[in-house]
């Protein structure tokens, strides 16, 4: 499996070549296809296996396909659990997303939140965020979520372990019910999976 044979576009295949990349892996020759179909996604897979790229980089492409005229909107949430999650979700996309024209910001509180919100307004296409300030953001109007067309939820365990399931909830209330969801969890206790089924419809499910 290479990552040609997950017909990626050039300008992500050559972004992979300057990372070093040279073939996908599991979670990523699993996943790709499906997100690529549009598919909603119920990934179990850790820390470490590539998931991030395994959903940053359909997403850029999916993304990339469409016309990018006029202002940005956001049209992907990725929701984290934490701070160097996000950044590092945030340092995937740069780097994946580096010919595309794509743009991204990163938000995660316990820092001065003017510098985030002064990238919003330049607009972005990609937003990644952990729960707590975006709520924040959005109450506001920083954010405008009403053009979303995929939601990730990364690290779902630890997301309720950090007892963010009422933020992650309420960030459900306001996006569009018709977009592409992709659920990520290292575990599928019943309580995620219970939270799964409130996100995802008829999930294409990959484990590694
Ligand atoms: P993650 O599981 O998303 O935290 O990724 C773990 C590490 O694997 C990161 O440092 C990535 O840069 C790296 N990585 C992701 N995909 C690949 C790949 N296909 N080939 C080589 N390294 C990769």
């Amino acid at each position: 499996m290479t990552f040609e044979n997950l017909n990626l576009i050039e300008p992500i295949l050559n972004a992979l070549k300057t990372e070093g990349y040279t073939k996908p892996t599991p979670i990523q020759a699993q996943a790709i296809p499906y997100i690529l179909q549009q598919r909603d996604i119920l990934g179990c897979a850790q820390t470490g296996t590539g998931k991030t790229a395994a959903f940053s980089i359909p997403i850029l492409q999916l993304l990339h396909a469409q016309p990018q005229n006029g202002q940005k909107k956001i049209k992907a949430l990725v929701l984290t659990p934490t701070r160097e999650l996000a950044i590092q979700i945030g340092d995937s996309l740069k780097a994946y997303g580096k010919n595309t024209g794509l743009k991204h910001t990163v938000i995660f509180g316990g820092v001065p939140q003017r510098p985030q919100t002064d990238a919003l307004r330049a607009g972005v296409d990609i937003l990644v965020a952990t729960p707590g300030r975006l709520l924040d953001l959005m109450a506001q109007k920083y954010i405008n979520l009403s053009y979303l067309q995929m939601f990730v939820l990364d690290e779902a365990d630890r997301m309720l372990d950090m007892g963010f399931v009422h933020d992650v909830k309420k960030v459900l209330k306001v996006i569009p019910e018709k977009r592409q969801s992709l659920f990520f969890s290292a575990t599928m206790a019943p309580e995620i999976m219970k939270l799964a089924d409130t996100i995802l419809v008829d999930p294409a499910k990959v484990e590694v």
